[in-house]
């Protein structure tokens, strides 16, 4: 009789234990779980987000480089693909070393490109901004001094471009609010100090911003993500706080989801710099107080690492560029191996030399 109990005892120690164990495995996040991001379904919680475009030809047209390497990407794992800037203006300051949205053929080949990502399952956004207003003789003009009519030229170029990609097969697009574009700064009272109605509060600065979002969501069925700054540094610019403000104003206008970044990113995420990553507490905050998805952008570059900040945080997504820069299928090796370390040394070489690949190769540059 006892030793029935006992074995009965045994037994149910064990299913509370081998419960307790199922449960706290299926609740670890892991970044290659498939998982819902908005309305979207991702093969893993990394989203490749792109810089430079060094590989197009002069006249704006992709190479086969560059669908090759849209294609291992696509094929690599990853989650959701932003583009490399397309950059709004053709002669605005990074125009030549990345995409455009206005040359021949712009319709065909990023329909193709669509294509060849969803073969794999993979969303793809286009990554959309600009730096510097130029009107007729006046280069890089302040927020404050652009008429009601520049702002509607903005507006109009982001939603013609927007209903580009969407005819084109994209899933969505990404608006530059955050690193050193112009919109960024538009949003930022350190640089927009406006007396009419885009000026002034929060939601003054962001008005411009809503109208167009507004007018995109009524005529396209792309999902739409704000690249935003969780602070910017500067005495009178944007604080946390402010970015959170945003973030609900951005949501409640129809924003899918935001990535968090900084100014200066790429410089201030380097091997050397050991210092805790400041925008996981911030992307922590902005995450506490919205309910569309939010990426955590920079600074990762470890399968360790990535997942110690899933599975500590409420972060769900993280935002990789370098990475894939040297080795556009470096996830595949990670799947294999369970413990990945990316092998870019964040030299910076790409970004300083604005080009998609990497300047530190022991391989095949064909592979690139
Ligand atoms: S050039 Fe440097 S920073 Fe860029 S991918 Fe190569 S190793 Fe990384």
């Amino acid at each position: 009789m006892n030793l029935n109990l006992f074995t009965i005892n045994s037994y149910k120690f064990f299913l509370l234990h081998f419960y307790i164990i199922l449960t706290l495995y299926t609740i670890m996040k892991d970044l290659f779980d498939r998982c819902k991001f908005g309305d979207l379904e991702l093969n893993s919680r990394i989203i490749r987000t792109g810089l430079w475009e060094s590989q197009r030809e002069k006249t704006g047209n992709l190479t086969p480089e560059i669908y090759n390497r849209y294609e291992n990407m696509a094929a690599s794992g990853v989650g959701l693909i932003i583009t490399e800037l397309y950059s709004l203006y053709p002669r605005d300051v990074f125009s030549k070393y990345t995409n455009t949205v206005n040359y021949t053929h712009f319709a065909r080949e990023t329909r193709d490109l669509a294509d060849l990502v969803h073969i794999y399952d993979v969303p793809i956004f286009a990554q959309l901004g600009f730096v510097q207003f130029n009107k007729e003789n006046q280069q890089n003009m302040k927020v404050d001094d652009l008429s009601i009519d520049d702002l509607r030229k903005i507006q109009t170029d982001m939603i013609i471009a927007a209903q580009k990609f969407d005819l084109a097969g994209f899933d969505g697009i990404q608006i530059g609010l955050g690193n050193y574009y112009f919109l960024s700064r538009f949003i930022n009272p350190n640089f927009n100090s406006r007396q009419d109605r885009y000026g002034g509060s929060t939601l003054n600065r962001l008005k411009l911003i809503l109208e167009m979002i507004k007018v995109i969501k009524d005529n396209t069925r792309l999902h739409i993500n704000c690249r935003l700054n969780a602070f910017d540094g500067t005495t009178n610019g944007m604080t946390l706080n402010e970015t959170i403000d945003i973030a609900k104003l951005l949501e409640k206008h129809g924003v899918d989801s935001l990535q968090i970044t900084r100014p200066r990113s790429p410089q201030y995420f380097t091997r050397e710099n050991t210092q805790e990553n400041p925008l996981i507490n911030a992307t922590e905050q902005i995450i506490k107080n919205i309910n569309i998805p939010v990426i955590l952008g920079g600074g990762s570059s470890g399968q360790n690492q990535i997942n110690e900040i899933l599975n500590s945080t409420s972060i769900d997504f993280i935002s990789m560029q370098r990475p894939f820069v040297k080795d556009p299928s470096f996830l595949v090796d990670w799947q294999i191996e369970g413990n990945g370390e990316s092998s870019c040394i964040t030299c910076n070489n790409c970004y300083w030399k604005k080009t998609s690949t990497c300047h530190i190769r022991s391989c095949d540059p064909k592979l690139y």
